[in-house]
């Protein structure tokens, strides 16, 4: 295994869409590995393949609730709700933006053996799963954001006061 590079905004590579996957090859099961290595390196709860470079609709996501997450050629087959929140991007670092996105998202792929799976989720986890799909389009959450980019640690301040002032 070994950390890769993760691309940031400004990289085109960010912008293309990328191809299914046919078969998992060793290649691709150390391209997987390795993807997982970098998120938990980089701290990020998710990381989509051309986010290291390769134009695969390979992407993974553990926001720490339960088993991590590989999932090959999604498509999200249902959404509800809508949440709106702070969102982060490896590819953006040190930066987060207000998005807003569906509450809950049913999507379907294939595992790392690609067999066929089903992966709901919810709040952290519809929000992570959308974010990543969309990675593979070629799009980043910058696209979406309302109002401006913040800096990360600045609006984690911000959260923490209004979170006090809510307790008064
Ligand atoms: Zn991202």
């Amino acid at each position: 295994m070994a950390l890769r590079t993760i691309r940031t905004l400004g990289d085109e590579i960010l912008t293309k869409k990328c191809k299914d996957v046919k078969e998992i090859t060793p290649r691709i099961n150390e391209l997987i590995d390795d993807m997982f290595e970098t998120m938990y390196d980089a701290e990020g709860v998710g990381l989509a393949a051309p986010q290291v470079g390769v134009l695969k609709r390979i992407m993974i996501v553990d926001i720490g609730d339960d088993a991590p997450i590989c999932l090959i050629n999604p498509r999200i087959v249902d959404t509800d709700g809508e949440q709106t929140g702070n969102e982060g991007c490896l590819s953006v670092p040190g930066k987060v933006g207000k998005v807003t996105r569906p509450n809950y998202v049913k999507v379907l792929g294939f595992d790392r053996e690609m067999k066929p799976v089903e992966v709901e989720g919810t709040e952290l986890k519809a929000r992570a799963l959308i974010h990543e799909i969309e990675h593979l389009d070629g799009h980043l959450y910058t696209e979406k954001v309302e109002g401006a980019l913040m800096d990360a640690e600045e609006a984690a301040a911000q959260e923490e006061e209004e979170m006090i002032q809510s307790d008064d």
